[in-house]
């Protein structure tokens, strides 16, 4: 049977990155005879125009019955005023609970060709190439009770809460553990084992689940240091597991640090590596309908696609290499052009990865 995969554009600049993207899969497909099946549906704003909710019912069926899902990006001003539970986000957030999609992969990886692109000085930066493994459906973004309530005086207080339970722990460390075995062999997880109690039932499980994997280097650090780290010798980390706020943080942080936003993917992930492909990047309104945002970061999510929940690892290389070479060929969107390279818009950037993928 074909495999399915659930096309979700978005919003913004979320169609026109995904039409490059399409374009790249269906090339693939053809070429390395993945036998997919693609559909296309809406999600975000572009579902709140079209069902009145960000996310409908008859979408979420399908993205649970689909193999994998890849995304565009949601949000807009156009929906910038609506109650924060039917804004776009709340589809995006949605999707990812129901579908369990719990292990969040951020590679950051500074191309070459891109040195330039980085704040970070070259010798930093360059060859810089980490995973950051972020669990994506606990802790406090998730946790209970939370609230604001009035104390004596009258003054109001507001609280979250941060739960983290053994199982989760085990199964994101597990996620860590694994992606580092098929990488350099080294773990970093990052807590604040000093302070919260959540974080020392972290390091203990982490450490009980490193019983498992002696051939992977554990490290532990402070989210603070860690944080200071990644500017100051990022090359030193190769996987880095943490939870969901700190590594939120982190993996934007990480992602500056390749100074390309539009060539960032990112995979999450369930118990069975079931998945959904997005960029980092969000629906950018200020470039939308303009032609010329980035494709790279959704044409390389497809790549992670085919690596994480098909394991077609020749085909995502092969995508891969299609866009290093395009880079070699100097061609560059805005967002990463520097002087000596060739501006090109979107589509323009999606043909000449399509062209350099089937001329491999
Ligand atoms: P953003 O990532 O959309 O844009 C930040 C900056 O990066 C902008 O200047 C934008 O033009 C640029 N940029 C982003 N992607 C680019 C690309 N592919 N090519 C060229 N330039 C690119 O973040 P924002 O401006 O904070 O948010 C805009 C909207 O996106 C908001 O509604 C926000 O809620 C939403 N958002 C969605 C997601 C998601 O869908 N996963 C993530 C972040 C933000």
């Amino acid at each position: 049977m074909s495999k399915q995969i659930l096309i979700l554009p978005g919003d913004g600049i979320g169609p026109e990155i995904m039409a490059e993207a399409v374009k790249v899969l269906e090339l693939a497909n053809d070429k390395f005879q993945l036998g997919f099946s693609l559909s296309h549906d809406v999600i975000g704003g572009a579902a709140i125009d079209k069902h009145g909710v960000p996310l409908a019912d008859e979408t979420l069926e399908r993205a649970r019955k689909a193999d994998a899902v890849l995304l565009g990006a949601v949000g807009g001003p156009k929906w910038d005023k609506l109650e924060r539970d039917i804004r776009p986000e709340r589809g995006l957030l949605k999707i990812r609970s129901q579908l369990g999609l719990f292990a969040n992969l951020r590679p950051a990886i500074l191309y070459p060709q891109l040195a330039d692109a980085s704040s970070l000085k070259p010798e930093i930066v360059s060859g810089l190439d980490i995973l950051i493994v972020r669990e994506l459906t606990g802790g406090i973004y998730f946790g209970a009770p939370r609230g604001t309530r009035e104390l004596e005086g009258g003054e109001r207080q507001s609280y979250d809460t941060l739960p983290y339970s053994e199982s989760e722990i085990r199964r994101i460390a597990r996620v860590g553990f694994d992606m580092a075995r098929v990488r350099g062999k080294k773990l970093c997880s990052v807590d604040k084992a000093n302070v919260l109690a959540s974080s020392q039932l972290w390091r203990e499980i982490v450490e009980e689940v490193a019983k498992d994997y002696p051939d992977v280097e554990l490290s532990h650090m402070y989210v603070d240091n860690a944080a200071m780290q990644l500017v100051r010798a990022p090359k030193q980390f190769d996987v880095m597991v943490t939870d969901n706020m700190f590594g939120d943080i982190l993996s934007d942080e990480a992602s500056m640090l390749t100074g390309s936003i539009g060539m960032l993917p990112s995979a999450s992930l369930d118990a069975n590596n079931k998945g959904m492909y997005e960029p980092c990047h969000g629906s950018a309104p200020d470039i939308a309908g303009q032609g010329i945002a980035n494709p790279l970061a959704t044409i390389l999510s497809v790549s992670m696609m085919l690596r994480y929940s098909f394991n077609q690892q020749a085909a995502a290389e092969a995508i891969e290499n299609a866009v290093s070479l395009v880079l070699d060929q100097g061609l560059r969107t805005g967002d990463i052009w520097s002087a000596g390279c060739s501006k090109v818009g979107t589509q323009e950037m999606g043909d000449a990865v399509v062209a350099a993928l089937r001329n491999l």
